[in-house]
């Protein structure tokens, strides 16, 4: 057993003892070489490239990145492509990816990216940091990968595998802590390549580190029998990685419901609308069907709107519910669907926040999964 094994935690910033670095750096970038999943976004430096990566990887999979990854850099091949684009185009492809405020961004950074920067991601810290939805995370990233510039990353990923090779307890969260790792994960960044030769660069570490959080020190299931580093690790040879990091506190779910009419005319249209309301964020503020937001389903909470914007007298008929979930808030899905001689004019809604296209067409439209599934339902009944 390791002689730390019995030893005091160590401070932060000293998770690796000094003389041990550039071993912990061999084996870990030996074995990073060795097992990195073969990635589309890996196969380039392009910093357009890394930076739609790195966002899309946000809160995503990299399982259900890789097909929009693709066809994003399919249809916006460039910053300017993507700058010149309109933003309903650019949410129509981020559909079904969720947090949509990254899209928002994307293009708003892309506008800046051309206008203030010449069309070139900006290499200096600060002024990746001045781009809309870049934080310090995305910034290291894509600086470190595309430009080989000495920032460390810290994600959760990252975050855990520092916590457990120094046996560090407690929400890694906190403030105090979160900057500890910060400054702890600078300190194992290997010196650039030209100063220790086979170091790599500092986007070589970077994903090493990451590619160890997501694929072997994993949340609930670490392999240390398979990890490169194994010998350094204390929460290893104390036997309690599974029990680091400590659980941080967690919001409690809320439990809604949306009740939303699928209004259908004769010739298969439906009635889509985009306005800033009490609920729009749950669909993403994108375009979706007329709805209310209740505790339970209220198909008369949902009929008297439509009395009042819509003129509708007709009783929603009931269609499957669905569920679906938004962070912390569980949301029962219950679509109605109410025939109509004619799609009506709204009475308060400007037209710009009204479409009406068919409910086999509506994916030309940018439409949050929430509508998706409601639009689902509508068809097993239309
Ligand atoms: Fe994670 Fe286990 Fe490796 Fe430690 S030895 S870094 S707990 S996988």
């Amino acid at each position: 057993m390791p002689a730390f094994a019995s030893a005091p935690a160590p401070r932060t910033n000293e998770i690796v003892a000094a003389a041990d670095l550039p071993a912990f750096h061999g084996k870990l970038l030996g074995w990073f070489a060795e097992a990195k999943r073969d990635l589309d976004w890996r196969a380039t430096r392009d910093p357009y490239c890394v930076w739609i990566s790195e966002i899309m990887l946000q809160q995503t999979r990299v399982a259900a990145v890789v097909p929009y990854y693709r066809r994003f850099l399919e249809r916006f091949p460039t910053v300017n492509d993507l700058a010149g684009a309109r933003i309903d185009a650019v949410l129509r492809h981020w559909a079904g990816l969720g947090y949509y405020s990254r899209a928002r961004n994307l293009h708003r950074a892309a506008k800046e990216i051309v206008s203030r920067h010449g069309g070139e991601f900006p290499s200096r810290m600060e002024d990746a940091l001045a781009l809309p939805g870049i934080g310090r995370y995305t910034a290291a990233a894509v600086l470190s990968i595309a430009y080989g510039a000495p920032h460390a990353v810290l994600d959760g990923n990252v975050a855990r595998v520092l916590a457990r090779l120094g046996a560090i307890r407690g929400d890694l969260r906190r403030p105090r802590r979160w900057r500890a790792l910060s400054a702890a994960a600078d300190t194992l960044l290997p010196a650039p390549p030209e100063a220790v030769p086979r170091a790599g660069t500092p986007g070589d570490w970077n994903q090493a580190m990451m590619e160890l959080g997501a694929t072997v020190c994993t949340p609930r299931a670490p392999r240390c029998d398979a990890c490169p580093v194994s010998r350094w690790c204390r929460a290893h040879a104390l036997g309690i990685a599974l029990r680091l990091p400590s659980p941080g506190r967690k919001p409690k779910p809320v439990r809604l419901a949306l009740s939303a009419a699928v209004l259908l005319d004769p010739r298969g249209r439906t009635l889509l609308v985009r306005q800033k309301s009490a609920h729009s964020a749950l669909f993403s503020n994108l375009w979706h069907f007329p709805a209310v937001q209740s505790a339970q389903a209220a198909p008369e909470k949902l009929a008297a709107y439509l009395r009042s914007e819509f003129g509708i007298t007709a009783a929603p008929e009931p269609l499957p519910p669905a569920r679906h979930t938004v962070t912390f808030r569980r949301i029962l899905l219950a679509p109605y669907l109410v025939h109509v001689p004619k799609l009506p004019r709204p009475k308060s809604l400007r037209t710009a926040t009204v479409r009406t296209p068919r409910l086999a067409d509506l994916d030309r439209l940018p439409i949050s999964s929430a509508t998706k599934k409601i639009a689902a339902s509508a068809r097993t009944r239309a």
